[in-house]
């Protein structure tokens, strides 16, 4: 099980990749720190799972969700990992070609639901 993780805030990444490791010990994570740090690594790479972060310098989590369904045209779920929590955008989110949506800080057992559901 792969799992490509796109987020610039060094504390999120170590939040999020420790609650992976006990959620599902046997994956590997991949970091990318920013969306184009990502879409160069999807190019070349296969992953079972994305979550991405939407803020994120030089590209962030909307312009990359366009590349992976739109240029790459992958299937792969992407999970909308954001501090944003109301309606709008969380529409604008789902409208913009993610898979689902979750918001920081992470809860872990909305994680592992999320997980379940998307794998
Ligand atoms: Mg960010």
């Amino acid at each position: 099980m792969r799992f490509l993780l796109v987020e610039d805030e060094a504390f999120n990444i170590m939040v999020l990749e420790e609650m992976i490791k006990i959620l599902r010990p046997d994956a590997k994570v991949t970091i990318a720190n920013n969306g184009q740090e990502a879409y160069e690594i999807l190019k070349n790479d296969f992953f079972n799972l994305i979550l991405s972060d939407i803020n994120m310098p030089v590209m962030d989590g909307y312009e990359l969700i366009k590349k992976i369904r739109e240029e790459l045209k992958m299937q792969t779920p992407v999970i909308a990992v954001t501090a944003f929590a109301v309606q709008g955008d969380r529409e604008k989110i789902l409208m913009a070609g993610f898979s689902r949506y979750i918001s920081k800080p992470i809860d872990m057992t909305e994680l592992e639901k999320v997980l379940a559901t998307s794998l």
